[in-house]
């Protein structure tokens, strides 16, 4: 069938996740299509020939040079807008689309009438909150599925058999940035901190690359009420006629908004006559883990889902049907009454100061690379929670000192080790500081890399050390 990409040159900025299927998919639909990388190693060529093997040719080891003809280039999301491909690309006037935008325009492309997308974004919680929609549709027995950088992709989502009625779409600050078309039925913006500032340049292209989301939505904008800058970001997107703000809270909520009240999750958005009645949409204790930084998450999706006109019955039933995926906030056991607790996907302070904020009283166990962060603010608001902390990795140092800072009389082991090994140990020094009714908590508020190869591998050695403890 031919289409606006019949014997267009395309050409595809990065091998990879999303690079190989764009170039299959572009070429499957009659597109010139060349693929540049930087990369020229093993598994490059591994794919390289894949891809020649079709047809597209392939240039590796170079990935600043535009080939000659160029009319598309279509990036994988990670390139840095700065790079010299792009400053030739905007010197030529040709176009630079993402692996999300190449989604959104292949909508349809097959004659089927398109799933609407409801979107979220954040500097955490994202994964949380797309997995807890998806749930939420399904259980309201919508073809559904949660896709971006979460389980189907978003190509194969838009051009693969399988038909849905709606889609829970998870979108990070890059893919938004190379978005501009995109537009969503509703969407979300859970929060916004600091994070891959070296990326967008300063926190204000962050933002308002985040804020893409917003731009075009048709039913509402969803919006965090205590994160005031994701509600700047629904002031500035221009929207469809009609569409409204919708702001979610933890604390009781006002008319268009959805919050608690007593134990419950309560919808004043998506009611007749808001500014009088209020809807149940479940219990609290529905959401797992009832964290407060979950809960959030839990009524960002329901809001979206309300926004799709689900039913509050739906929204019990998918979070209730909801589990998190493993090493966030993940119960591993109960050893002599301290409950040991996994959220090695804690990699920044965002996420680790919520993590914080869930328990009492906590042995805290931190540590790896930094990354650029500080950690004043992070242990100071912890402070009067922390029964001690025990820190790993290379970067360790900055958090002892803003523990020497801020919690001078909090008992510190410092391991002097990054080896694979240590977690044992820091675990069982985690044991020695902790008092029945304490949580021990992994929450390293770094990556992981100087001592694993990924947060994964941290929590599961965090998970085994604790069965030994256990043992
Ligand atoms: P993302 O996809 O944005 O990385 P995840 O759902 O995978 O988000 O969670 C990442 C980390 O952030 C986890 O450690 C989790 O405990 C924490 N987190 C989840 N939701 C929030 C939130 N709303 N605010 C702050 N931190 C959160």
């Amino acid at each position: 069938m031919p289409s606006e990409f019949t014997g267009k040159h395309v050409t595809v900025a990065g091998l990879g996740v999303s690079g190989v299927p764009a170039a299959k998919v572009l070429h499957g639909l009659g597109a010139r299509v060349t693929v540049v990388n930087d990369g020229d190693d093993e598994r490059a060529r591994t794919q390289a020939a894949e891809l020649e093997a079709l047809g597209v040719t392939v240039r590796l080891g170079d990935g600043d040079t535009l080939p000659e003809g160029t009319e598309l280039i279509v990036t994988a999301p990670g390139w840095k807008p700065t790079k010299p491909l792009f400053t030739a690309a905007g010197q030529a006037g040709v176009p630079v689309w993402g692996d999300v935008e190449l989604a959104w325009r292949l909508r349809g492309l097959d004659g089927r009438e398109p799933a609407p997308w409801l979107a979220v974004t954040g500097t955490n919680g994202k994964t949380t909150t797309v997995q807890m929609l998806a749930s939420i549709l399904k259980a309201a027995g919508l073809r559904t599925a949660a896709v971006g950088n979460i389980g189907v992709s978003l190509l194969d989502a838009v051009t693969g058999e399988e038909e849905y009625d709606v889609l829970a779409v998870e979108l990070s600050s890059y893919q938004l940035h190379w978005a501009p078309s995109l537009r969503a039925h509703s969407a979300a913006v859970l929060n916004l901190a600091p994070d891959h500032l070296d990326w967008h340049g300063s926190m204000e292209a962050y933002a308002a690359d985040k804020g893409r989301i917003y731009e075009g939505n048709q039913v509402a904008c969803v919006y965090n009420v205590a994160d005031k800058a994701t509600e700047d970001l629904v002031r500035a997107a221009d929207v469809e006629e009609g569409c409204r703000a919708v702001g979610f809270t933890l604390g009781t909520p006002g008319p268009s908004q959805l919050g608690v009240v007593e134990g419950l999750l309560v919808d004043r958005a998506f009611v007749e006559d808001r500014h009088k009645n209020a809807q149940e949409l479940a219990e609290v204790t529905d959401v797992d883990p009832p964290a407060p930084h979950n809960i959030a998450n839990a009524l960002a999706a329901a809001g979206l889902a309300r926004a799709y006109g689900v039913s509050a019955a739906a929204v019990r039933d998918g979070l209730r049907a909801f589990t998190p995926d493993a090493h966030r906030i993940a119960h591993v056991a109960d050893v002599d009454g301290v409950a040991y607790v996994d959220d090695s996907k804690a990699t920044n302070t965002h996420a680790t100061e919520a993590s914080l904020a869930a328990y009492e009283s906590i042995v805290w166990i931190a540590g790896g690379l930094a990354k650029g962060a500080t950690f004043d603010e992070l242990v100071a608001g912890a402070a009067t929670r922390l029964r001690g902390a025990v820190l790993i990795g290379a970067d360790r140092a900055l958090i002892r000192e803003a523990l020497a800072r801020h919690a001078p009389e909090v008992p510190v082991v410092d391991l002097d080790r990054t080896d694979t090994g240590a977690m044992l140990q820091a675990v069982q020094e985690a044991r020695r500081l902790a008092r029945p009714g304490d949580t021990v908590l992994l929450a390293p508020a770094c990556a992981s890399m100087d001592m694993f190869t990924n947060y994964n591998q941290r929590g599961d050695a965090f998970a085994q050390a604790v069965r030994e403890l256990g043992a």
